[in-house]
């Protein structure tokens, strides 16, 4: 930095307001080419992102030199989504930067919060997986892991969502219609990406590999400051460009056309995020852009490594790659490729060192929503990896073998004409993890049992975590100014110091003061909620909500059973004084599935139904705030009072939701399912309301023939909810709307709505009884806070790095 002649201050956030309002007015000029008086919102918004930005490339660069002075093992997370959100705010305050920055833009006469509004969300990912990965970028860079992500620079993230007649539809995501301030494009570091063509013999034992079409990925580099500012990762997203040459050539020759086709095809493979969450799609693009991403930064690892070190049986020692499900699986297949092909090893060589530093997250044991590959399919888009695979089969069917495993025990990783990726990921892998405690087990006791027999060392399990930056200390300023005074703010970086809270749970002045900030958030959340959805939230008003991904699995249908039950239940006795609720619902449904949009209208025609209720007025209210995002989330997690975790047991493998919602207080009524465990063996049994069938009696009911009809016969208030729904009482217009939901809800009922209807009735009305000792719910709110420290993610990235990669942490 010094023969550029810059100075830089020994502590980057150290920033006076005046400095950095004058930095703004400087990057207004001279970067967006505007003054002050022409200047938009949008124009402030870069100019301050980018006085931002500058206190970070610093401390930037000194991580990169302390990382290479120390040779320090790096960490390599692969994830096709990464679910960012916004980054203003959030890089300001782990800068600490939040009081300059105010007085900066205060100074040049602009609202600092209609700034961080102003900001486009980072949307490159469907849901918790995606939200994941942007937390242990987050934690990594806090705790000073020497990581680096890696992912897809989409041109259009996550559709938007809004509602046509209560019905979804999706619109286009155009977040970089703007320009993304955050960013550097990195035209040097780019890589030839090969598609198709044949494999002949050549150099390696493996063949060579002659595609038959080739893009460009470019990197586009992401620094990813962490606590302090005191370390920065860096995320790299690719991008496809067309090939220059194949252009020129093809132009040449005057085929004016076929010089157009790399570039669709190019500008295909990284435009637009796959909407689904939950069912893989068997599409051609998807496998493109897979292997896309992966290929691409397999070669920028290898290169990173060799410029560094010569011996490559070293690699496992000096780089760990985490594959965040089985997107990236090919991973195993292409560094096997490249030392092979490329670098002369022997095939056995080349299979320890990749299995030496790959690891693979599993996060599903639905069965539908296990990746798999045709053959063909892969054998015409990747051909020589089709070889590799085979191999790598023949090599695993020969382990098995030796241990005297039979040969048909269903571990092989092809099958049925398909290459299943999960079992791929996992023979290639050092370590597989499970997410929560529960779902590990039912990894290593069902999916992949025959494996796990195989390998008994190999599962292991880190439970999820969330960031405390982003899901505390930045969306919930109430909280944090409270926990400031009353504990300091070491917990911002030691999640666990929330401990502290425990005695103050029992001390009324401060569960007061605790009441007061959630009324607050209340207050704060109020107007939005009424402009979105129509509705008027009381402060007094319990305020329910349940916001993620449209799936049955996940169960809004049961939500919803209970508020049609409910709202019956206040009109047939209007004398009961009933506890007043707010019901909101947020999430979106992949575009393709047709349940998950079906009841989502449902959802949008009880809620029209209730809400005109002069009957339940003031009692009980529906709101469905159109286009979830993290941004909404931070909306309306701080004011959350009751946080709905009711998958199906044994379906969720963990969630991220339930911890940030028990996080700024809500209580949670949940099953038995994924990370709620936890989260109850933490907060205790008398500060959560646990309800419904465990994983093994799901298993049982659906082994001993389950009937949905016995339960809705046992259950009049379910019975009647279900013949509303049928007869057309929330669609008048069209009564047979819903004859799908309720023909499934009599007849299949997969996820045992039903059955868990009457235990969730129950709970619910405990609820509302509990909500009218607000003395007693604070200080079970209270208690959820100080014990859920736990549920951090730099709790799970040290975990990772100390249990996994065998890589160290800084801080
Ligand atoms: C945390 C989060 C999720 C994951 O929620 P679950 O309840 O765990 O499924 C999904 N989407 C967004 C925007 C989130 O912030």
């Amino acid at each position: 930095m010094d023969e550029v002649g810059l100075t830089v201050p020994p502590d980057a956030g150290a920033v006076s307001a005046a400095e950095l309002r004058e930095r703004v007015g400087q990057h207004l000029v001279f970067s967006i080419g505007r003054g002050a008086t022409a200047a938009r919102l949008a124009d402030w918004r870069l100019a301050l992102s980018y006085a931002i930005r500058d206190r970070i490339v610093v401390p930037w660069f000194q991580t990169a030199e302390r990382i290479n002075a120390a040779d320090r093992k790096r960490v390599y997370y692969l994830s096709m989504e990464f679910l960012i959100g916004r980054l203003l705010d959030d890089a300001v305050a782990n800068l600490g930067l939040e009081s300059a920055a105010r007085e900066a833009m205060a100074g040049l006469g602009v609202d600092y919060d209609a700034l961080v509004r102003d900001e486009p969300d980072a949307a490159l990912g469907n849901g918790g997986l995606g939200r994941l990965a942007a937390c242990f970028l987050d934690s990594m860079s806090a705790v000073g892991v020497a990581g680096l992500g890696y992912g897809i620079r989409y041109d259009h993230g996550l559709f938007r969502q809004s509602f046509e007649a209560g019905w979804q539809a999706e619109e286009a995501e155009d977040w970089l219609a703007q320009p993304h301030p955050w960013e550097f494009e990195r035209p040097e570091a780019s890589f030839p990406i090969g598609f198709g063509g044949s494999v002949g013999p050549g150099a390696g034992d493996a063949g060579a590999w002659h595609p038959a079409e080739t893009v460009i990925a470019v990197a586009y580099d992401t620094p990813v400051p962490g606590w302090q500012g005191r370390w920065v990762n860096t995320l790299r997203l690719w991008s496809a460009k067309p090939t220059r040459e194949f252009e020129l050539q093809a132009f040449n020759r005057g085929d004016f056309l076929g010089a157009a086709t790399p570039a669709v095809l190019a500008e295909t493979i990284s435009r637009v995020l796959y909407p689904d969450d939950s069912t893989p799609q068997g599409r051609e693009l998807r496998l493109k852009q897979e292997y896309f991403f992966t290929a691409a930064s397999i070669r920028d690892i290898l290169q990173r490594f060799e410029r560094r070190h010569g011996d490559l049986a070293a690699l496992p020692d000096k780089v760990a790659i985490q594959l965040n499900d089985t997107h990236p699986a090919i991973a195993g297949p292409e560094l096997i490729r490249l030392l092979v092909d490329e670098r002369g090893l022997a095939f056995d060589a080349a299979f320890d060192i990749a299995r030496g530093c790959l690891h693979y997250t599993n996060h599903t044991l639905l069965p539908e929503a296990l990746e798999r590959w045709p053959a063909e399919l892969l054998g015409r888009v990747l051909p020589c990896h089709l070889e590799i695979v085979e191999r790598i089969d023949a090599r695993h069917a020969r382990e098995s073998a030796a241990a005297g495993r039979p040969s048909d025990d269903g571990t092989a990783i092809l099958g049925d004409g398909e290459v299943r990726m999960g079992t791929l990921a996992f023979v290639a892998a050092r370590r597989v993890n499970g997410v929560s405690a529960l779902h590990t087990r039912l990894m290593q006791e069902t999916v992949f049992g025959g494996l796990h027999a195989l390998h008994p060392e190999r599962i292991v399990n880190q439970t999820n975590g969330v960031t405390p930056r982003r899901w505390l200390h930045g969306c919930n300023p109430p909280l944090r100014a409270l926990l400031q005074e009353a504990i300091g703010d070491g917990w911002v970086a030691d999640l666990d110091r929330l401990e502290a809270l425990v005695p103050l749970a029992d001390d009324a002045a401060f569960r007061e003061r605790f009441a007061a900030a959630k009324r607050a958030n209340k207050v704060r959340l109020a107007p939005w909620l009424a402009e979105q959805a129509g509705i008027e939230l009381a402060p007094e008003t319990l305020l329910d909500v349940q916001i993620k991904r449209f799936h049955e699995y996940k169960r809004q249908l049961l939500n919803l059973l209970e508020t049609v039950a409910l709202w019956n239940a206040m009109r047939q006795a209007p004398e009961v004084d009933w506890t007043p609720r707010v019901k909101v619902f947020g999430g979106k449904a992949a575009p393709g599935y047709r349940m998950a949009k079906l009841i989502i209208k449902l959802i949008n025609d009880v809620a029209r139904t209730v809400n005109d209720d002069p009957a339940v007025r003031g009692r009980l209210q529906v709101a469905f705030p159109p286009n979830y995002n993290v941004s909404m989330a931070e909306r309306l997690i701080p004011a959350a009072d009751l946080s709905e975790q009711i998958s199906t047991a044994g379906l969720e493998a963990s969630g991220t939701g339930n911890m940030k919602l028990a996080l700024n207080g809500a209580l949670t009524v949940g099953t038995l399912d994924g990370a709620n465990v936890e989260i109850r063996d933490r907060v205790g049994e008398e500060n959560i309301f646990i309800f419904g069938l465990t994983a093994e009696e799901v298993a049982r009911r659906r082994a001993e023939g389950y009937a949905p009809a016995a339960c809705i016969a046992a259950s009049p208030r379910l019975a009647e909810a279900v013949e509303q729904i049928a007869s057309g009482r929330f669609s008048p217009d069209e009564p047979e709307r819903f004859r799908a939901i309720v023909e499934d809800l009599r007849g299949h009922d997969r996820f045992l709505v039903c059955a868990d209807f009457e235990a969730y009735w129950q709970r619910q009305r405990a609820i509302d009884a509990a909500w009218r000792d607000r003395a007693a719910w604070t200080r079970s709110a209270v208690l959820n806070v100080a014990r859920c420290g736990w549920f951090s993610s730099d709790r799970a990235i040290r975990g990772y790095a100390k249990e996994i990669w065998n890589a160290e942490t800084e801080f």
